[in-house]
């Protein structure tokens, strides 16, 4: 990376994908197609982050189909802009409104099963029978692993059979693979492991190593639609596309999601061993490298501890040498996403951190005071 931001530096560093192309943007864009199935012409979109991205997403499929309304997830997080975040259905984000029109879905959640899979699908036909007609809906937003409300991992054949229903009356299915995408699932794109076809592919967070910069892959019908949807001036900057490229290359060629497959099973065999020790884990899922840790007051109600646990977990293991947050509608999950080229000596490390913190939290060791200022979300 520090080579690829180097050359891009000394070379149209500043100069704006508006006004000329530049080579970095040109190869990541082509990269990332080459990277990513589909077929017809596909267009690529540059952006800053997952925020700009969903949020360009959204206005590009409502001005393509002409129609308004969207469908997401109870949980769901795809942003803090203002289309992003009134499509988001996060508990921590009620403090704004949603879309007009927006229908927001439960997500079902294999450990506590308030809405099957089928409950789901019934309740999306059921909106479209009555209040919700599916010509007025442009397309709906997937998490394919709902991350930001708890790391829950969805049931075989539900997503298919949503994006069967929602093709059906062409409504458009845009992925939002922002935190689980690039490698982290185990698989390049956390879609394939449920046999998706999406019509727009959303990228962020990991693509560039640390440099903000976020994309959308859809068909050229879509992403061309009309001039001027989605401008911004530094968007497709040379240094943050080489800095992509770089780091897409180094997923890709050094199979960094089968590492991260691999070590993502020794990260959850170790939390299995911890669970042994701590009654407070009442489950441990996800896929590769995108771990939740759902703490519980009881393994028999599964009742979700009290926020305040949580975050006192996760200040002391920050105290300890080990940074990560907590997800989930009651913050009640460890989100474990280390980074994809984690060595298994480092999650031995980080297990260790964590066994140690479960139990000084146990020991009461960690006060309510000390955790007050920053556990809001
Ligand atoms: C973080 C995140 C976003 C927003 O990305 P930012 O780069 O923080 O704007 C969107 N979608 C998902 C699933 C995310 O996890």
């Amino acid at each position: 990376m520090v080579d690829a931001i180097t050359k891009a530096a000394s070379d149209m560093a500043g100069a704006s994908l508006l006004m000329i192309p530049n080579e970095p943007a040109t190869a990541l864009a082509e990269s990332l197609l080459a990277a990513t199935p589909g077929t017809g012409e596909r267009r690529v979109w540059f952006g800053h982050s997952g925020s700009d991205a969903n949020d360009a997403a959204m206005r590009v499929a409502s001005a393509a189909t002409g129609r308004g309304r969207f469908i997401s997830f109870i949980g769901s997080y795809h942003g803090c802009l203002a289309g992003s975040m009134s499509i988001s259905g996060h508990t921590a984000m009620t403090h704004s409104l949603p879309r007009p029109g927006l229908v927001l879905l439960p997500y079902p959640d294999a450990y506590r099963a308030k809405f099957s899979a089928d409950d789901v699908l019934a309740l999306l036909d059921y909106q479209f029978e009555t209040t919700c007609p599916p010509e007025q809906v442009a397309a709906i937003f997937i998490e394919p692993i709902l991350s930001d409300g708890g790391l829950i991992v969805p049931p075989d054949g539900f997503l298919k059979a949503l994006q069967e229903r929602c093709r059906k009356h062409g409504i458009l299915v845009v992925l939002d693979e922002v935190k689980v995408g690039l490698g982290r699932s185990g698989k390049l794109h956390a879609y394939q492991h449920d046999g998706l076809e999406p019509d727009m592919i959303v990228f962020g967070k990991g693509l560039g190593g640390g440099l903000p910069i976020s994309a959308i892959i859809g068909p050229a019908a879509i992403l061309d639609h009309a001039p001027a949807f989605a401008m911004q001036t530094t968007a497709g900057n040379p240094v943050c596309t080489a800095a992509g490229q770089a780091v897409l290359d180094t997923i890709i060629g050094e199979n960094l999601a089968a590492h991260a497959a691999a070590m993502g099973a020794k990260l959850s065999a170790g939390f299995a061993e911890l669970a042994e020790r701590h009654e407070i884990i009442g489950d441990v899922r996800g896929r590769g490298l995108a771990l939740g840790v759902d703490l519980v007051t009881s393994r028999e109600t599964r009742a979700p501890v009290a926020a305040v646990t949580t975050a006192k977990v996760i200040y002391r293991a920050y105290e300890l040498g080990a940074n990560f947050l907590y997800v989930g509608l009651a913050a009640n999950v460890l989100e474990i996403t280390p980074p994809l080229n984690v060595s298994a000596a480092e999650i031995e490390e980080g297990l260790d951190i964590i066994d140690r913190a479960l139990a000084d939290v146990a020991r009461g060791i960690v006060s309510d005071a000390s955790v007050q200022a920053f556990m809001n979300w």
